[in-house]
């Protein structure tokens, strides 16, 4: 079947919820995919922040080829091996002691929002449940991460919401204090928001919002669906600011591309959820644990992958801020950390992403006018400068 039928077909039969582009991805190495007609394209997108190995890095597919011949699913009823080196890997890189496996972003703060909320009512007051959230978040789209989405666009249509979430300015400390009350729970925040157009908030906020957590009980939630797995050069971002959360969500990366997500917690609020108050039929599965337990001894070997995360991250961010001194209007900031880069421009982003991709380069905007590069962690130098050719020659035209 040919590429213009696919397409005809894709119409017809699937529901209408992206916006697709009229291409179809046949194949991927590394930093390049394949289209069915035949094109190569370099992608700087990496599954929006999921393929941190590259395309169909061969340990991951040597170790789903092999759990794939012995076992892909059983149910959680009984014990299985990759689940529980997965577990002891994060365990044993992090501040958490305790993991509880899903599918998805959305799904680990759907468990987060429940065990905050458990442990709260549980031991501190039955009145516990608040949860506040900042504005321009982005949590995923089940019901209540839908809501603690402070992003109206996402909510229009889908009322009523989730009660019990409140809404404060990002890295603004004293809105978030004021925001406290005898409800209060927790709070929930993205390290580095991403969708929301990579915003990097100031050195002491997290700090301050951890010493606020403390001083009133309150449990600290971080979101580093996108943040977390090296994205930003360390494991986890929140250890660029000093400080531990109590419970942390992680997805996107952790299983190279296979479909995964965990809620993370210490052993103190991780006690509050007894069999029965949460469970998920593939939560964890044999398939997709072998790919995360490959994705992160690969990771983390030797620190090798997160030191070239930093450097290449930083050798980005300088050719950017280089386009930005030759197209001073056009470019309005450079932000990012790690290969997280955001690029706010005052103009048509969706248009530069098409011209891009008619270029045979894969980028993504969010935000409306912010381009997001949030490439494999294994990218080169000549990968970059050939982007940042391409942005000239864009920009130039315009
Ligand atoms: C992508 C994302 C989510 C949602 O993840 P899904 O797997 O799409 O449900 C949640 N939080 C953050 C910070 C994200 O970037």
């Amino acid at each position: 079947m040919d590429t213009k039928k696919y397409l005809e077909e894709s119409s017809r039969y699937i529901m209408n919820t992206y916006n697709r582009y009229p291409i179809i991805l046949r194949k991927g190495r590394g930093m390049k995919v394949w289209s069915s007609d035949g094109k190569e394209y370099l992608d700087f997108v990496g599954g929006v922040a999921v393929n941190i190995l590259g395309h169909c890095h061969p340990r991951v597919v040597v170790a789903i080829q092999k759990q794939a011949q012995r076992l892909i699913h059983v149910s959680n009823y009984y014990h299985i091996e990759p689940q529980i080196k997965l577990a002891r890997l994060l365990v044993e890189n992090s501040f958490a002691e305790k993991v509880f496996f899903c599918n998805s972003g959305a799904e680990a703060i759907e468990a987060a929002i429940k065990l905050a909320r458990k442990y709260a009512k549980e031991n501190l007051s039955p009145e516990r449940y608040e949860i506040i959230t900042a504005e321009n978040s982005f949590h995923g789209r089940t019901y209540a991460a839908v809501t603690a989405t402070a992003q109206e666009k996402f909510h229009k249509g889908f009322e009523p919401l989730v009660p019990g979430f409140v809404y404060v300015p990002f890295n603004n400390i004293n809105a978030l204090e004021n925001s406290i009350n005898e409800r209060t729970c927790a709070v929930l925040l993205e390290p580095i928001q991403g969708e929301g157009g990579v915003r990097v908030p100031d050195m002491d906020y997290l700090r301050r919002v951890r010493e606020i957590c403390n001083g009133n009980n309150i449990l600290l939630i971080l979101d580093e669906v996108q943040t977390g797995m090296g994205r930003t050069g360390k494991f986890f971002a929140h250890e660029h600011f000093g400080i531990t959360p109590d419970i942390m969500t992680i997805a996107k990366g952790l299983g190279g591309g296979a479909p995964i997500g965990a809620m993370l917690a210490t052993d103190r609020v991780a006690s509050a959820f007894v069999p029965g108050n949460h469970a998920s039929t593939f939560g964890g599965n044999p398939l997709v644990c072998a790919a995360g337990v490959a994705t992160i001894e690969t990771l983390l070997e030797d620190g090798f992958i997160l030191d070239h995360c930093k450097r290449m991250g930083k050798y980005f961010i300088e050719k950017l801020q280089i386009l930005k001194e030759k197209f001073p209007l056009l470019v309005k900031e450079i932000r990012g950390l790690g290969l997280l880069i955001g690029m706010e421009l005052n103009a048509d982003c969706a248009r530069i992403v098409k011209t891009c991709m008619d270029k045979c380069v894969l980028i993504n905007y969010t935000s409306g006018n912010v381009l997001r590069f949030i490439p494999p962690l294994i990218i080169q130098k000549k990968d970059i400068d050939h982007l940042v050719e391409v942005l000239e020659e864009i920009f130039l035209k315009m």
